[in-house]
């Protein structure tokens, strides 16, 4: 972890910036050093620190200026004492608006199952208005669960728990998957401190072993790809984190020798041409492990991720894994929902993800200084429909634990968000169809859909539709709904609509 020491270090991080953003983010980090002055972390230091590097941390990952300003200030309501109507004189309504949200989120404990799952519900509530609020909150505990020793110790395992049970799986299912195994590894010791070190120990054993065969594997794979001629890619390795080795041993009877991954090497590289030529090459030079092949290329996770896996043999008795990325898909896959808001990708040599970026940008940031008393349908498109139905009042009955399984797994991992070509967002079920966005648009589109464009590109009416699709709907008055439709949408309201059109056309 960098630590911060001048506002200069956050700027740099976010070279993207107009002259503007840079002033804002200049005041806002002035303003909350002051209002900050008279305070100290447990650990001794001035309080500053921790909203500098909750700054720091969005800059980082490519935030737009109000938000890294809100990073910055979001504690000098609460702490500070700096009134709401100060802060929106000094910063405008939005950063406002966001710091607030933050504040919000804060006031939650984590104190049993019970007013977990009430938490877990004002949380997603307080975020429905503004995803970019759940961002800030997300680097806000990253920070804090990174400085657990100096907490006092009946504390530090009520937030260490709360981040594993609430804000790593938050963050995974924005596809911040950097910043879920960051929060994982600094919560994992102290939530669970016996199998903390019983991975750690088991780990141990095997660390250099691994280490040299990827060193070994690395030099090799060079030496094939500049041999055939690819020679603009770079190779990195990933260290599985703890808590996620964790899980999967527990998943597989703690025999470490089933767990493949403890360390990837990976190749970057910068068009999926490249990708498959690489896995060609890789597989020529090495005998691959049958059944480990994974083209998350061609079928992306539910939360948007993109890479080839495989796993080989490395010669030795060995296995190692490899994972083949573009640069795009690396940044995606490490910053999630947060590399939508980058304008860092703007100025660089990929300009490919920019379109789509600027889409993910318009859908996800209300406009600035939109009233926020106007009627809320002109305000609904802030959050995708499953943190809105989180966010609706539901009772809560015996279930309380099956409520937050259905979290956990429903609304986690079986949504894909897809939008208009104006930015609605569309929530839909894995492996939907444009077939069921067009009747979830309005039964008149759906009725009559006579093709299909998914990202400017002509499609298929059962195309499946991935995170971040733009879907644009091609209707003809004469369309019909015909039978194969029925096999083709997912959505029972789709269906419903279909047969009834079935019914009248008879
Ligand atoms: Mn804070």
């Amino acid at each position: 972890m960098l630590s911060v020491k001048s506002c200069n270090d956050i700027l740099k991080e976010a070279p993207y910036l107009d002259d503007a953003g840079r002033e804002l983010i200049k005041r806002a980090y002035l303003f909350a050093e002051k209002a900050h002055t008279t305070h100290t972390r447990y650990s001794g230091e001035p309080y500053f620190v921790h909203p500098a590097q909750v700054g720091f941390s969005l800059a980082h990952v490519g935030m737009d200026a109000h938000t890294i300003a809100a990073g910055l200030l979001h504690d000098t309501i609460e702490d500070a004492d700096v009134t709401p109507s100060d802060m929106a004189k000094e910063f405008g309504p939005e950063v406002l608006d966001l710091v607030e949200g933050v504040t919000k989120l804060g006031s939650l404990r984590y104190q049993g199952l019970e007013r977990h799952a009430e938490s877990l519900r004002k949380l997603f509530a307080a975020t429905a208005k503004d995803i970019r609020v759940l961002i800030v909150k997300l680097m806000d505990r990253l920070h804090n669960a990174q400085t657990l020793a100096h907490v006092p110790e009946q504390k530090r395992k009520r937030i260490a728990l709360e981040t594993l049970d609430i804000y790593a799986p938050i963050a995974d299912r924005l596809g911040m998957s950097v910043v879920k195994s960051e929060l994982e590894d600094a919560a994992f010791p102290y939530a669970l401190p016996e199998q903390y070190k019983r991975v750690r120990d088991l780990l141990k054993e095997r660390g250099s072993e691994t280490e040299q065969r990827l060193e070994k594997t690395e030099k090799g794979l060079k030496r094939a790809l500049a041999q055939t001629g690819i020679r603009d890619f770079r190779t990195e390795s990933r260290k599985k984190g703890f808590y996620s080795l964790f899980r999967k041993l527990e998943r597989k009877e703690w025999d470490i020798t089933k767990i493949h991954d403890i360390i990837a090497l990976r190749v970057i590289v910068h068009t999926i041409a490249e990708c498959y030529t690489v896995l060609g090459i890789v597989h020529g030079e090495w005998r691959p492990v049958p059944g480990k092949i994974k083209d998350y290329i061609a079928f992306p996770k539910p939360n948007g991720y993109q890479s080839i896996h495989t796993t080989i043999y490395t010669g030795d008795g060995g296995t190692l894994e490899i994972q083949v990325r573009s640069e795009a898909m690396h940044r995606e896959a490490q910053f999630g929902i947060a590399a939508h808001f980058s304008y860092k990708e703007a100025t660089g040599h990929h300009g490919k993800a920019v379109g789509k970026g600027i889409d993910w940008v318009r859908q996800l940031m209300p406009e600035v200084g939109m009233d926020t008393k106007a009627p809320k349908s002109a305000r609904d498109m802030s959050a995708p429909q499953w943190v809105k139905e989180l966010a609706e009042v539901r009772e809560i009955s015996s279930d309380s634990e099956e409520y937050l399984e259905d979290i956990k797994t429903d609304f986690f991992t079986h949504r894909v968000f897809v939008f208009t070509p104006k930015g609605d967002v569309i929530d839909l079920p894995i492996a939907a169809t444009p077939i069921d966005f067009a009747y979830a648009i309005h039964s008149d589109i759906g009725n009559h859909i006579a093709g299909a464009k998914v990202n400017a590109k002509m499609v298929s009416l059962d195309t499946e539709l991935h995170n971040g699709d733009i879907v644009e709907i091609i209707t003809k008055k004469s369309s019909r709904p015909n039978k194969k439709w029925l096999d083709m949408a997912k959505t029972t309201m789709a269906k419903k609509h279909i047969r009834t059109a079935l019914i009248q056309q008879r």
